[in-house]
């Protein structure tokens, strides 16, 4: 019964943990086994063989709790410390110091080791080197070939790496070679001493172990450059840092921090001599990390300018030049570019001044043409201005003799009358002509009818040779161009006089000339063909020359005018020998402006 009733009271408070297990999680995980995480540098089995008289101390200092080792390298350790995975740390005093910034962890004591004078300087590094080497300073290690532990290795790499550095020799870039033969440690004084590099790097108190342990000769190796540091049974090449710390994490229960801090440092000394001693401080090992930029100041390394220029100094100063270079082309270019184009603008300059002198030069010699022309044709005029003059003269008198003789019908003196009238508007029409051909008025393009400018081309010629036949062919449709008019009917003037000339001295001067006007692929073609004296196909080269003439009084200039004042409103002036027959055709085209 009584047996039964404390089954059912064990029963309740066993229901009642059960439910109350989170909460007192959540408190201080009291039912669960404190996890300790020991970095295992010497392998797992060391680990629970090394520490287990500390685990049960502490099991029986803290009563009712259960405490387990687990073991990890260096990352684990950090992981499990991150996820709450282990409640204390026993680890090296470089990752002590990483995981205060990565898992917030706190010092509740610190190891005392036999060898060292203090627990507060107990680790350093030895550079060691042979005997006999020739090396008696760190800085005479630069070109050099080095073994260390491991990148990560406190004693084994980082303490020397800081005071390599502080030597004026960067480990990373001065030495000849910087290798990593990771554990076993030893290894690499028995490399140095087989000469297989020129300096090791190993903890402190190696080297005295392994002479002690008979595996090396005391004069075989020794250690390069030994800092004095009194009380310490070790010879160091490098300031000492304090010992491996006993640590809390961010998440450990005051209470349960309390507690172990009391054992650990109540704890007797082990029979190999260690023991836990207050916290050393650690701040040393921190100024370390941010010297060497590594550990929880790894972010230095990526952004130091100093670092930066170090290590890609060859490829900035490229830039550099390249820069440089491409600042010298610029200016250059420009300065060039201003050049040329100062000299472009006087260029245009020049040539729009000699274009305007060419043009006032053009129109002065059109104007003499013209008046070439006139002088030409003038006693011609003149005879022709006779006739109608004459005319009126005749009729008048005639109508005078009418009068007085008392014949006063309408009819013939009208008709007199008339003819006064029509012959004194012929006389009229020419002189027009002639005082429009004589006007010194500069070139305008206005819209002709080119069918019209050709026929008062032809009464003018008619005029002063009444004598020439001309015949016209094609229709007296309009033809319309954009051009001067009178520039036009001087032009048809000069070609229709040369082709009478031609067929003057070729004596066929009653033969008729030819003309015609013809649509052809967008331009009007005015064609004047003779049956003249033609011309030897040298002379006809040069025909459209200035001054090339084969007449005794011609001044060679008719044609080339011609020929610029056609281009000068888009035509085109050519000649063509008439094939089988005699004499010559030429041609001008304007730009026909119904197609435009
Ligand atoms: P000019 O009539 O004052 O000589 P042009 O420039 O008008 O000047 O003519 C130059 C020369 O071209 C003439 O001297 C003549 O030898 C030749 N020429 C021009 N037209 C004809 C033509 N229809 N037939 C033969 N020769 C011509």
């Amino acid at each position: 019964m009584r047996a039964a009733r404390r089954l059912s009271r064990l029963a309740l408070t066993a229901l009642a943990a059960l439910c109350l297990l989170p909460a007192a999680r959540a408190q201080d995980g009291a039912d669960a086994p404190v996890r300790i995480g020991v970095l295992a540098y010497k392998g797992p089995e060391a680990v629970q063989r090394d520490w287990s008289r500390l685990r049960l101390w502490l099991e029986a200092s803290v009563p009712g709790r259960r405490f387990v080792l687990l073991d990890f390298d260096q990352a684990g350790l950090t992981r499990a410390a991150r996820e709450r995975a282990v409640d204390f740390v026993i680890t090296s005093s470089g990752h002590y110091v990483a995981l205060e910034h990565a898992a917030g962890a706190s010092r509740i004591a610190t190891l005392e080791s036999p060898w060292a004078a203090s627990p507060r300087q107990s680790i350093g590094s030895a550079i060691v080197v042979r005997r006999g080497a020739a090396l008696a300073a760190l800085p005479e290690l630069a070109g050099k070939h080095v073994l260390a532990v491991d990148p990560d290795a406190f004693g084994g790499y980082q303490i020397a790496a800081r005071e390599l550095l502080a030597a004026g020799v960067d480990p990373e870039h001065d030495l000849g070679r910087l290798e990593f033969s990771g554990f076993p440690t030893q290894k690499i004084l028995l490399a140095v001493r087989a000469g297989r590099a020129d300096a090791g790097i190993v903890r402190i108190c190696l080297l005295e172990q392994m002479i002690r342990s008979g595996e090396l000769d005391a004069a075989d190796l020794r250690v390069l450059a030994p800092v004095a540091s009194p009380g310490s049974a070790c010879q160091s090449s490098s300031r000492l840092y304090p010992d491996w710390p006993f640590a809390a994490l961010r998440h450990t229960a005051p209470q349960l921090s309390k507690q172990v801090a009391v054992a650990l440092l109540t704890m007797a000394r082990t029979p190999d001599g260690y023991s836990w001693a207050v916290p050393g401080d650690y701040q040393g090992v921190d100024t370390l990390f941010r010297e060497l930029r590594i550990g929880p100041y790894a972010y230095l390394r990526e952004w130091s300018f100093e670092t930066v220029l170090r290590r890609y100094w060859g490829l900035m100063l490229l830039a550099l030049a390249l820069l440089v270079g491409w600042a010298v082309h610029t200016v250059r270019v420009e300065h060039l570019v201003g050049r040329r184009t100062g000299q472009l603008r006087a260029a245009q300059e020049t040539q729009r001044r000699m274009a305007d002198e060419a043009q006032a030069r053009q129109a002065a010699l059109d104007h003499t043409a013209r008046l070439a022309i006139l002088g030409e044709m003038a006693s011609a005029i003149a005879h022709e201005l006779n006739q109608p003059l004459a005319a009126i003269g005749n009729f008048a008198r005639g109508m005078a003799r009418r009068i007085d003789a008392g014949r006063m019908e309408a009819a013939p003196l009208l008709e007199g009358a008339n003819e006064i009238a029509a012959q004194s508007e012929r006389a009229g029409n020419i002189m027009r002509n002639v005082r429009a051909l004589a006007q010194k008025k500069p070139a305008e393009r206005r819209h002709l009818d080119l069918a019209a400018v050709l026929e008062d081309a032809f009464a003018l010629f008619r005029a002063a040779h009444p004598q020439a036949q001309l015949a016209w062919r094609g229709a007296r449709a309009p033809a319309p161009v954009l051009a001067d008019a009178l520039q036009i009917q001087q032009v048809t003037l000069n070609l229709l006089k040369n082709a009478l000339d031609a067929q003057r001295s070729a004596g066929r001067a009653e033969q008729a000339i030819e003309v015609g006007l013809d649509a052809d692929a967008g331009a009007w073609r005015v064609s004047v063909r003779d049956s003249g004296c033609g011309l030897a196909p040298e002379q006809f080269a040069r025909l459209f020359e200035p001054f090339f003439t084969t007449k005794a009084e011609g001044l060679g200039l008719g044609l080339s005018l011609s020929k610029s004042i056609i281009e000068t409103f888009g035509g085109t002036l050519s000649a063509r020998p008439n094939g089988d027959a005699a004499g010559l055709t030429i041609c001008f085209t304007l730009p026909n402006m119904e197609h435009p």
